[in-house]
């Protein structure tokens, strides 16, 4: 019985690895079979950017489509203004990133950068406009300056080293035994969620992109952390057409427009101000914020100073 059980046995090994090994290939299909959605049309033009004005108009949006994400979003970011979106996790926040980027089209409605449609321009061209500061920045596994400079190949030494010190991440690079050679990512120094960003944005800088869009870290920074990377940003967007995905009250006072997400809808929009007076769900998020980072500070304040 052994000398049947075993080939079988073994039969069933290979199946079981045979399988495991389509689950990744359908895997990789499934991811593969994203980009066919965003292969540029064979009319497709380079973006020519006047503003750049980002609009959206009535955008709707679903990954699967028994699940609406974005029910008819419309909403306008004129040159060089900044324009916040919050709202509960879930709400699609992320979602209006990507779809900006053009990681997917839209199932409805329209977004034009200048008055054309994303559907019309070359990937390229809109990529190259579009700077993106994720909430979480994956580094290269290279030297800190290589990925910085990565933001613009090419740039000089000094000018890594300017947009490092605009960034607010300069003096942290000098203090490194390396200095901008020092090996970062999986296999090298390992940073902190503040200063992964502040490289990003060090990134960008060098970049100069027309249009920015901030997906914000949603953990908690140390008041000096989040002050730093505010500075840092406020110069990065300062007369650049910004998107940002807002979680700091830092960003979204200072924002032109702020608009609340709700499943998918703007449930409420217009400045900071407008919006407490307003005393709706707005008004309620900030309080509570509010609240949790007074009592932060509190901690702080005790465990710091018995
Ligand atoms: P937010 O940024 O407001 O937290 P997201 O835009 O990330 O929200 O997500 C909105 C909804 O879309 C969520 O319910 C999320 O689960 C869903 N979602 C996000 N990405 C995908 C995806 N790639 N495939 C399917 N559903 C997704």
């Amino acid at each position: 019985l052994m000398q049947i059980y075993r080939p079988l046995n073994f039969i069933g090994f290979v199946y079981r690895e045979l399988r495991q090994g389509l689950t990744d290939i359908e895997e990789m299909f499934k991811l593969l079979d994203q980009d066919p959605e965003v292969i540029d049309k064979p009319t497709a033009k380079p973006l020519a950017i006047t503003g750049p004005v980002i609009r959206f108009d009535n955008v709707t949006f679903h990954y699967d489509p028994d699940r609406p994400i974005l029910k008819g979003v419309s909403f306008e970011v004129p040159a060089g203004k900044t324009v916040a979106i919050v709202g509960p996790t879930g709400a699609g926040k992320s979602t209006i990133s990507r779809l900006l980027y053009r990681f997917y089209d839209v199932t409805g409605g329209a977004i034009t950068i200048d008055g054309q449609d994303l559907r019309d321009i070359t990937q390229a061209s809109l990529r190259s406009a579009i700077g993106m500061v994720p909430q979480d920045t994956v580094l290269f596994n290279d030297t800190i300056g290589y990925n910085i400079e990565y933001g613009r190949p090419g740039a000089s030494t000094e000018e890594v080293r300017e947009a490092a010190r605009m960034a607010q991440v300069g003096a942290f690079i000098e203090t490194l035994p390396k200095a901008y050679d020092t090996p970062v990512g999986e296999r090298g120094l390992k940073l902190s969620g503040g200063e992964k960003q502040r490289v990003a944005i060090a990134r960008t800088i060098l970049k100069a992109p027309a249009i920015l869009i901030l997906d914000e870290a949603t953990s908690a920074l140390d008041t000096k952390t989040e002050r730093d990377i505010q500075s840092a940003l406020d110069l990065v967007s300062a007369n650049r057409t910004t998107v940002v995905i807002a979680h700091r009250l830092s960003t979204v006072i200072n924002a032109d427009e702020i608009l609340v997400l709700r499943e998918g809808q703007v449930a409420e929009r217009g400045t900071h101000a407008q919006l407490l007076a307003q005393d709706g769900l707005y008004a309620q998020m900030w309080n509570r914020q509010r609240e949790a980072t007074e009592a932060e500070e509190q901690l702080r304040r005790t465990t710091e100073d018995p």
